[in-house]
C-alpha cells in the first residue's frame, strides 16, 4: 500500500533566508547511496546559492579526520565530536575504554569542537535489556566526566516503538514510550546541566513533550522533513520559536518523509514547515534560529 504522507507536497521554501543547519554529517565519509552532487557543490549550493550562514557537522572517531581535514579549506563550519551509542555485544569493559578514550580527547581538544556529541539514547538500535542498561550507564557517566568543561550538548534521544520491546523483558520499564526522554531529563537535572545548554536533535516525540521539554528552557531541533510527519507538525506548534533549531541530518533524513540523499541547504524545509505550522513567515522563524544557534552554540 502506498504511504499517504509521501503524497503530501511540502511547503515552498524561499529564497534568501539565512539557513543554518545546527546537525548534519557533512561531507559523508561514506555516502550511504549515490549522492546528488559533490561536496563542495553542496557546499557552494548552502553558501552560494542559498544563503547559508553556518555548517554544524557532527562526527565521530570514526570520520573526525576525514571532516577537519574537509574543514581546514572551508569556513563558516563548526564540528560536534560524537561518540557511537552502544548497541552491540561488545562487553562492558571495552564501552568503558572506548568511553575513556573519548573524554580523553575532548579534554585535550577543546579547540576542535563546539559541542558534545552527538550522544545519548537510541533503544530502537538496543533492544535487549543488558544494551539499554548499557546505554544509561555510558551517557551518565559521559555527562559526569564532561560536564565541567562547559561545552553544549546535542542529545541523540530515541524512545522504543511497540516494535521494539524487549522480548525477554516484556514488562521492563525500558519498553516504556516515552522511557528515553525520562531517563534523560533525569540525569540532566541530577547533574545540574543548565537547559539553555542542550539540544535535543530530531526530537521525535511523542506529541505532549515537545513543549514540557522547551518549556524548562531546552532546544528542539527540527529536521527538514518535518513536514511529512504529522506528529512533528503538531509538536512545532506547542514548541516557542525561542527554543527552536533548525536542521536536515543529512546525509540521512529528507526534505519529504521518503526523497533524494539530503544535503545542508535542505534546512529550507525545516523553516518552512515550521513557519507554515506556527502561521508566521519564513523570514520570522530564519532570524530567530539564527539567534537561537549562534546563543547555543556560542557563534
Ligand atoms: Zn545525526
Amino acid at each position: 500500500m502506498r504511504d499517504k504522507s509521501s503524497q503530501i507536497i511540502p511547503v515552498q521554501p524561499e529564497d534568501d533566508l539565512p539557513l543554518v543547519d545546527c546537525h548534519c554529517h557533512y561531507p559523508d565519509k561514506e555516502p550511504y547511496r549515490k549522492p546528488l552532487m559533490s561536496h563542495q557543490a553542496e557546499y557552494d549550493h548552502f553558501f552560494e546559492e542559498n544563503k547559508g550562514q553556518f555548517i554544524i557537522t557532527s562526527g565521530s572517531e570514526w570520520d573526525y579526520d576525514f571532516i577537519q581535514e574537509f574543514m581546514e579549506t572551508h569556513d563558516r563550519m563548526y564540528f560536534t565530536m560524537g561518540v557511537v551509542n552502544p548497541s552491540d555485544r561488545r562487553s562492558s569493559e571495552k564501552f568503558n575504554a572506548k568511553r575513556r578514550e573519548y573524554i580523553d580527547f575532548l579534554i585535550n581538544n577543546t579547540d576542535k569542537y563546539i559541542a558534545i556529541g552527538e550522544f545519548g539514547l537510541d533503544f530502537h538500535h538496543a533492544k535487549t535489556l543488558k544494551m539499554r542498561k548499557e546505554q544509561v550507564h555510558q551517557f551518565k557517566k559521559i555527562v559526569q566526566e564532561t560536564k565541567q568543561l562547559n561545552k553544549p550538548y546535542v542529545l541523540h534521544v530515541r524512545n522504543p516503538s511497540e516494535k521494539d520491546v524487549d522480548q525477554k523483558n516484556p514488562d521492563h520499564e525500558y519498553n516504556g514510550a516515552t522511557i528515553c526522554n525520562r531517563i534523560i531529563l533525569d540525569i540532566l537535572e541530577e547533574e545540574e546541566i543548565p537547559p539553555s545548554k542542550v539540544m535535543w536533535h530530531c526530537f521525535s516525540g511523542p506529541v505532549e513533550w515537545g513543549p514540557k521539554i522547551a518549556e524548562k528552557g531546552y532546544y528542539l531541533s527540527v529536521p527538514s522533513s518535518a513536514y511529512g510527519f504529522k506528529r512533528w507538525r503538531r509538536n512545532i506548534k506547542g514548541i516557542p520559536l525561542e527554543n527552536i533549531l533548525t536542521e536536515t541530518d543529512a546525509c540521512f533524513q529528507h526534505p519529504f518523509k521518503m526523497g533524494t540523499f539530503n544535503t545542508p541547504a535542505n534546512v529550507k524545509y525545516s523553516i518552512a514547515a515550521i513557519a507554515h505550522e506556527k502561521e508566521i513567515t519564513q523570514k520570522q522563524v530564519a532570524d530567530q534560529v539564527l539567534v537561537n544557534a549562534k546563543k547555543l552554540f556560542g557563534i
